[in-house]
């Protein structure tokens, strides 16, 4: 009640929810206070959590924040939503993202625009904009985004709050609405390190319903908290610390690797050269990816159809031009024409082989580094407006998180300090595939 009560007063300006599931949420709550009145105790009984709009909730409307899924109700939970039920956990409400999860600012929503807490007229960051903004606001106590080139790590940068992008396969993605497949993933968005290993215990782990989930054994994400950095090897790329950094960011992140220094870390600067064919193969993979996954919304199954059409063909073709918004048009135009006969070669297998070249690359350097430390972003957040019009700088944006992405790689964004006007600042750390308790390890040290 606390916490619906907060979210009537504070939503208000911060947009942050498309959906607040009130009468679910006090019935689980009630169930909650139950259980422990049984004894039957989780860490998570009664921690209520918002879930990005792209995770099935059953009997919960799950929009992507899209015309073209303004009505759709699943008649089932994602896998991460069962297990978070399991555990106890509360579900307060769905939140606002950029359609499809395409963008990095949050403004391609359909429904409304998330507002940064930290500045009003600000973006919260994207796409997973409104699960950052409610943990950051206090309208939640953590959160499920997305991730499929930073969706989850850069809105918690831009709202100094904690996001975690799991390794390719340790958390099931069965309810997840694809976008880019081989790309996505879901991973906590919490307000400490300590919450983000508690939430990510309770998800991880394989699912036979997800033809992609990694049959390995999870671990205690929580036992490595606390233990010492000294002797840990990290290394700075400098791609990431060089031109377009905001100079702020770039002096957090040095900093950042001066206390890691003084607690004994050893800190070397190495080059990761492939970074440059990161942005466009992952532009290139992910709108090819995400032409093929969102052919399944013709106004046949589900969600919006077109009213006024003169036969099938019409149908299908109102329906698309209607239902979807114009970035997930370009995203669709740009991947159907680079997986066309005559292109394919020329863009999709190249973007191809320079993701083998990017993660081998990544497979190298955690030959001689425990943990790869960068900034999330490469500036703090922009004012609402000011990017949307403009593609490219949008997709810019993204320089520092899609290479973890393409190679499939665990990462975790911190908070690490302020701009002058105030705006938070992320640090990034990586680790090798399925070293979650390294990054949360050295998270915890700098928290
Ligand atoms: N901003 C990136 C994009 O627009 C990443 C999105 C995401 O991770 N879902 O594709």
């Amino acid at each position: 009640n606390a916490l619906l009560d907060r979210i009537d007063e504070k939503d208000k300006s911060i947009e942050g929810y498309i959906t607040v599931a009130k009468e679910d949420a006090l019935n689980s709550a009630k169930l909650a206070d139950e259980s422990i009145k049984n004894g039957g105790i989780s860490p998570l009984t009664g921690v209520c959590a918002s879930v990005k709009d792209n995770i099935c909730t059953d009997k919960i409307l799950t929009t992507c924040a899209s015309k073209m899924l303004y009505n759709f109700v699943p008649p089932y939970d994602a896998t991460v939503v069962k297990k978070l039920k399991a555990q106890g956990s509360v579900i307060i409400g769905k939140t606002n993202m950029d359609e499809f999860a395409m963008g990095s600012s949050t403004e391609t929503s359909y429904f409304k625009k998330t507002k940064n807490p930290h500045d009003l007229a600000k973006v919260p960051g994207g796409s997973s904009g409104g699960s950052a903004a409610v943990v950051a606001a206090d309208e939640a106590i953590f959160a499920l985004g997305s991730d499929t080139g930073g969706s989850i790590r850069q809105p918690s940068a831009f709202c100094g709050v904690v996001g975690l992008k799991p390794t390719y396969g340790l958390v099931s993605r069965f309810g997840l609405v694809a976008f880019a497949s081989s790309l996505d993933q879901i991973g906590p968005i919490t307000k400490n390190v300590t919450d983000s290993a508690v939430v990510l215990n309770a998800i991880a782990g394989y699912d036979k319903m997800d033809s992609t989930s990694a049959d390995e054994k999870t671990d205690d994400y929580t036992k490595s908290l606390g233990e010492s950095v000294k002797g840990l090897k990290i290394g700075i790329p400098k791609e990431y610390i060089g031109e377009g950094i905001q100079k702020e960011v770039k002096d957090a992140i040095m900093n950042a690797a001066k206390v890691y220094e003084s607690m004994g870390a050893e800190i070397f600067e190495f080059s990761l050269p492939m970074t440059k064919y990161a942005l466009p193969a992952y532009y290139i993979m992910s709108s090819a990816e995400a032409s093929s996954n969102l052919a399944r919304f013709d106004g046949v199954k589900y969600g919006y159809r077109a009213e006024n059409y003169t036969d099938l063909t019409d149908m299908y073709l109102k329906t698309r031009s209607e239902g979807f918004g114009s970035e997930v048009k370009r995203r669709i135009m740009l991947g159907t024409y680079a997986l066309s006969a005559g292109y394919y070669d020329a863009y999709y297998k190249k973007a191809q082989q320079a993701r083998t070249l990017i993660r081998n690359s990544f497979a190298e350097a955690f030959d001689k580094f425990d943990v790869i430390l960068t900034p999330t972003t490469p500036t703090t957040a922009f004012e609402i407006g000011k990017n949307i019009t403009d593609p490219i700088t949008m997709y810019l944006n993204d320089i520092c998180t899609v290479s973890v992405n393409i190679a499939g790689l665990p990462a975790i964004s911190i908070p690490c300090g302020y701009d002058k006007t105030n705006m938070p600042i992320g640090l990034q750390l990586i680790a090798k595939p399925f070293a979650e308790n390294t990054l949360f390890k050295t998270a915890y040290a700098f928290e």
